[in-house]
């Protein structure tokens, strides 16, 4: 080690005067005395890393009095809230990094009136002895969907996990090369069905799987047929996919279930509002087949879940499963579930209720009003050097849904010529409740689809600190 970097080493500040100084500001009283040293020797072996790694050159230190300040910071940093809600303007309505679908307030309560106290999460009330968590959505998940059971579970990926683990451990389990997707997130169906421990049998190509080569796969160590809905792309010009029906008429000639693993599960038909045609869950299970999964956090529109739809027979066995035990979806998500399910009990109230539901089926000129009251509000309190106006684009569903299909939405274009686009995103972000846009052509785009009406207020009040701010 050169003497340079010794000389470094020897300066950084001590942990000793860094808590000295701490307590005399009072803030390590406030905090658990090892929170306190933790935090500190982490700063300071930051520094250490940063002086090796800086090869002799000068490396930028704190001073003992600033390092404290900077331990303060964090430690105050630790009673804020890291999770929180943000406005997201991205026009993605289904946005997985942003939390995918917002609870309908009947979720929100529900989950209120079943955590604040005890529940019957697992009693029956009747009979006065232990019941089964799953009997709270069994009825009205079959009775929408026409399955006769149902199995909830934490994702949809563990749903599918269970489901092969169940009915193709050690069995192979056929699916279409046309279908071995990855979901975003590192979720790719060869790597699920490996952990599960089917056995992926690959048939077909990437664009063309025949019936025949389903059939010519089958043989005594098939466990199953899977049919995996590529809910986030399209394979377009010389393709060839067997539908689900068919699969389900091999199955039950050979005896072979058949799962279909639907992602972005819907109970409504979306072609009614001007999206291309998607198997409803409920078209999926009329098929026959044996199961279907989906996600609760997609157009279902409720919260992350992952739902299991079919027949007893297959349901029973995926229900007793030893793995079921750690993949089981816990009391909140019920409760929110149960009551998001409740909505479809009544579609235009569904629509109505489930804001992304009603995002992804709002009329442009709906949305266009809303634009117009938010521009009207944000002009008056403009910083100086902004302007804004309104201009035609397109929304996403997202959330691996509905893909290529763009839905016409009205934007709300920010400009400043005070700071440019790029900082501006990022002073977006970072506000007390961040604002997602996104940036076309070096413009602050707002998409009004995804914004609600309630939130134009956490809009303009952002606005306003930033005109403090630049
Ligand atoms: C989204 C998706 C999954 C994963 O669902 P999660 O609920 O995110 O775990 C699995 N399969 C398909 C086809 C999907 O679209």
């Amino acid at each position: 080690m050169d003497d340079k970097l010794k000389e470094f080493l020897k300066n950084l500040p001590k942990i000793d005067e860094i808590l000295i100084l701490l307590e005399k500001d009072g803030v390590s009283g406030e905090f658990p005395r090892n929170v306190v040293v933790g935090t500190s020797r982490s700063l300071v072996g930051e520094m250490r890393d940063a002086i090796v790694a800086s090869k002799g050159k000068t490396p930028r230190l704190l001073s003992t009095q600033k390092a404290a300040e900077e331990v303060k910071k964090r430690l105050l940093k630790l009673r804020e809230f890291s999770l929180k809600k943000v406005v997201n303007a991205t026009g993605i309505i289904l946005h997985t990094n942003l939390g995918r679908a917002p609870l309908s307030e009947r979720a929100i309560e529900r989950i209120v009136a079943v955590s604040r106290g005890y529940s019957n999460l697992e009693f029956n009330l009747e009979k006065g002895k232990r019941g089964i968590r799953y009997d709270h959505v069994r009825k009205i998940l079959c009775s929408i969907s026409g399955a006769e059971d149902a199995v909830i579970v934490n994702n949809n990926a563990a749903a599918v996990l269970l489901v092969l683990n169940t009915l193709s451990k050690e069995k192979e389990a056929i699916v279409s090369r046309g279908e071995l997707i990855e979901i975003g997130g590192e979720f790719r169906i060869p790597e699920v069905m490996e952990k599960s421990g089917a056995i992926l049998r690959e048939v077909g190509t990437t664009n063309r799987t025949h019936l025949s080569d389903y059939e010519n796969a089958i043989d005594t160590t098939t466990g199953l047929i899977l049919k995996v809905h590529t809910s986030n792309f399209r394979t377009v010009g010389f393709t060839e996919e067997i539908g689900l029906s068919e699969l389900v008429k091999i199955g039950n000639k050979k005896g072979i279930p058949v799962v279909n693993d639907l992602g972005s599960g819907c109970f409504v038909a979306l072609e009614k509002y001007g999206f291309e045609p998607e198997p409803t869950v409920q078209e999926a299970l009329a098929t026959g087949v044996d199961v279907v999964t989906f996600s609760g956090d997609k157009l279902l529109g409720g919260p992350q879940a992952g739902i299991i739809l079919g027949r007893k027979k297959a349901l029973e066995a995926i229900e007793k499963n030893p793995l079921n035990r750690a993949l089981r979806i816990d009391k909140l998500t019920l409760a929110a579930l149960e009551a998001t399910v409740q909505e479809y009990l009544n579609i235009d109230g569904a629509i109505n209720n489930i804001r992304s539901l009603r995002a992804l089926t709002e009329q442009q000129g709906d949305v266009k009003k809303r634009a117009e009251k938010l521009l009207s509000l944000v002009e008056k309190i403009a910083p100086e050097g902004f302007s804004f106006n309104l201009k035609e684009g397109m929304s996403l569903a997202g959330g691996g849904s509905l893909p290529t299909q763009e839905i016409p939405t009205v934007l709300l274009a920010v400009n400043s010529e005070r700071i440019s686009s790029g900082r501006l995103e990022k002073k977006l972000r970072l506000l007390e409740v961040p604002i997602i846009s996104r940036i076309y052509e070096d413009e602050i785009l707002f998409d009004l689809r995804t914004i609600d009406e309630d939130e134009f207020g956490l809009i303009e009040a952002g606005l306003k600190s930033l005109s403090e701010d630049i």
